[in-house]
């Protein structure tokens, strides 16, 4: 592949392929080591994510660092995006052309470059836009599965937490089937 990991995130920050780079502040290209163990997906970045251009930097960072700390996992040591790199308005689910357009252009590229062991896929929108194929959370959470020679965690998006304390308990089970 031509293109740096460096590089990638240059293009993603400077991107207009889609509409939601005239709304947003900063892009959020995602951040973690070269050639990490595991890769954390997300659906997009929110308010704090645009305004600082890092992911997972708000409340729903605070809970996912309260799993990777419960799985024995360290931040630095993981690789952390989601599906598109843009802020929708009012955080509103990103339409398919938008997810489709940030999947293709850059999250593939991404994987191709990081090649982790373990994609851990953090809520409905990141299942669906990476595997493409209807898998049920609810009965799929905690469970590994492999895709073309791939592994992917399936797992809740650290934000369902903040709504629902209750599934504390069982994410942070979940989140320790990313050390495969
Ligand atoms: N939620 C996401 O899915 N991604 C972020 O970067 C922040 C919150």
């Amino acid at each position: 592949m031509s293109v740096t990991l460096g590089e990638l995130h240059a293009q993603i920050s400077s991107c207009k392929k889609c509409p939601l780079s005239n709304t947003r502040l900063n892009a959020v290209p995602g951040e973690g080591p070269g050639r990490p163990r595991v890769m954390l997906i997300g659906e997009a970045p929110g308010r704090n994510e645009d305004e600082q251009g890092k992911p997972f930097c708000g409340a729903a960072g605070k809970k996912l660092d309260l799993l990777l700390e419960s799985a024995g996992l360290q931040r630095k040591d993981v690789f952390i995006t989601s599906v598109i790199k843009c802020r929708p308005p009012e955080n509103r689910v990103p339409t398919l052309e938008e997810a489709t357009t940030c999947k293709i252009n850059y999250l593939l590229v991404q994987v191709q470059l990081l090649q982790p062991e373990v994609i851990g896929l953090m809520g409905r929108v990141a299942i669906e836009h990476v595997l493409g194929e209807p898998i049920s959370l609810a009965t799929m959470h905690g469970k590994i599965i492999e895709r073309k020679g791939q592994k992917y965690a399936i797992l809740y998006h650290p934000a369902a937490m903040i709504y629902n304390q209750s599934l504390l308990e069982t994410m942070k089970i979940d989140f320790m089937s990313l050390n495969v």
